[in-house]
């Protein structure tokens, strides 16, 4: 992946934010690769029935708008097509794409991801408005960091369009607004100001953050990110292990660390502050990864936050 980087980051990297630095400079692969595989989670193949869906679990299906977004994140699972054209989508493939939705009934979420749909504000608004006319979707998620990369073009006049498109959408159905934030060096006032802009609509917000190695594998830095979250009206919703994909290895941290902050953050925070720590097992699903209050599989007794065995 060639490196992206907006004005607002660039700021942010030359006030000295390390972290911010980490996540979007380019950097060259050193000698051979721990990871083989490309598309690990199979997303190209076994779960595409059509050109940028991919369904892979019964009732919800995502939606890769395009591979467009407006920085490159180093660390992103599809990092081999982030920027490609290749993932636009023609008037035709939307077509198959709402009549693959429409046909099958038992799909009552679309989850609009990328690339980043707000990265196409217009086409974005457009799928939103076809998918307020099938009657079997009930949930409409939107992944996206532009609030994060450049929170001023939330100002724009097709954001503008994207987020009444939402408000109007919000009304009728729940639709939940996934932002990635990986740092809290991230949440800027011009970000804090996206977010309410966002939470304005009625849409509900999330977050979703990757473990990743020198940026956040930190009990304090992450008490920080999702108290920061919580504060700003956004739930954490998952924290995911990093994933094997080529040209990742750097980022990817002991998964017996990452299990030690997650337990300590259970204690420290308000249980709506603390996201589900998961590991994306290709082709399988998000499986929860157990924190530290349970010996095995033994359910007669657990630890609790000061670390004392309790009985059942
Ligand atoms: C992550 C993902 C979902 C959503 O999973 P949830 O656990 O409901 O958040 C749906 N489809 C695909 C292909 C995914 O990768
Ligand atoms: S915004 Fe999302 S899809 Fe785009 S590069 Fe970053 S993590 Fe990947």
């Amino acid at each position: 992946m060639d490196q992206r980087i907006t004005r607002h980051l660039a700021q942010m990297i030359n006030r000295g934010s390390d972290a911010v630095e980490r996540q979007y400079r380019w950097q060259p692969l050193i000698g051979s690769t721990l990871f083989p595989e490309d598309d690990s989670l199979g997303e190209e193949t076994r779960f595409s029935p059509v050109k940028g869906l991919v369904h892979k679990f019964g009732n919800r299906v995502l939606w890769k708008v395009s591979y467009r977004c407006v920085a490159h994140c180093q660390f992103c699972t599809r990092s081999r097509q982030i920027g490609s054209p290749q993932g636009d989508l023609s008037a035709d493939d939307i077509r198959r794409a709402l009549d693959y939705i429409t046909a099958t009934p038992q799909i009552d979420e679309v989850i609009l991801s990328g690339g980043d749909p707000f990265a196409t504000p217009r086409v974005t608004a457009n799928l939103l408005h076809s998918l307020f006319d099938i009657r079997s979707v009930k949930v409409i998620r939107l992944g996206t960091r532009v609030p994060l990369q450049a929170p001023q073009s939330l100002s724009s006049p097709p954001m503008r369009t994207l987020l009444s498109t939402i408000r109007h959408a919000a009304c009728h159905r729940p639709i939940f607004i996934l932002v990635n934030a990986q740092h809290p060096d991230e949440l800027t006032p011009q970000v804090h100001c996206a977010l309410h802009k966002l939470r304005q609509t009625g849409a509900s917000m999330l977050s979703q953050t990757v473990f990743l190695r020198g940026v956040n594998d930190d009990v304090d830095v992450l008490a920080d990110l999702f108290r920061s979250l919580y504060y700003l009206g956004v739930i954490p919703y998952y924290i995911y292990r990093c994933d094997y994909v080529r040209g990742l290895e750097r980022f990817v941290c002991p998964i017996e660390r990452e299990q030690r902050i997650m337990t300590e953050l259970r204690r420290r925070l308000s249980g709506i502050a603390v996201p589900t720590y998961v590991v994306d097992v290709p082709g399988r699903g998000k499986i929860p990864v157990p924190l530290a209050f349970w010996d095995g599989t033994d359910l007669s007794h657990c630890r609790d936050f000061d670390d004392q065995v309790v009985a059942l």
